[in-house]
């Protein structure tokens, strides 16, 4: 879970907490930073998500605290592969992401049995936020 930073010193992947606006709080966001230079990167999976939230926050926000792991499966995905491991690798991650898709599939499955379509719409948004890869390494 790094990547090569720009400086050529590496970059890895931690949970932040992004602050909007000064007054609102989004905590676990995937960001990569690197200690040499400072600079840092939202994860780009998790950027169409957090745009959107922040989008729908508008221009003059209240104080209050999101938990963006409940808003994104990536987030999420990646505090429980840091639950498991101090240091990830990719493989396991990848092996995360495969159970994790199995597990919302057979979500989906269930949630279509019962005719959920709330149920379903939110299963879907989950599944098609943890397809979407860009990952080039
Ligand atoms: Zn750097």
């Amino acid at each position: 879970m790094e990547k090569s930073c720009p400086c050529g010193e590496t970059m890895s992947m931690k949970l932040r907490t992004v602050i909007y606006s000064g007054k609102v709080e989004i905590d676990n966001v995937p960001v990569y930073s690197c200690d040499a230079c400072s600079r840092s990167e939202v994860f780009p999976e998790v950027k169409p998500d957090l745009t959107g939230l922040i989008g729908q926050l508008g221009a003059k926000p209240e104080q209050q605290t999101f938990l963006f792991n409940e808003w994104n499966e990536w987030a999420d995905l990646i505090m429980e592969l840091y639950t498991r491991q101090k240091r990830p690798s990719r493989q396991e991650m990848d092996k995360l992401i495969g159970e994790r898709i199995n597990k919302l599939l057979d979500l989906l499955l269930l949630a279509q049995r019962l005719g959920d379509d709330e149920w379903i719409a939110e299963v879907e948004k989950r599944l098609s936020q943890i397809s979407r890869r860009t990952m080039s390494t």
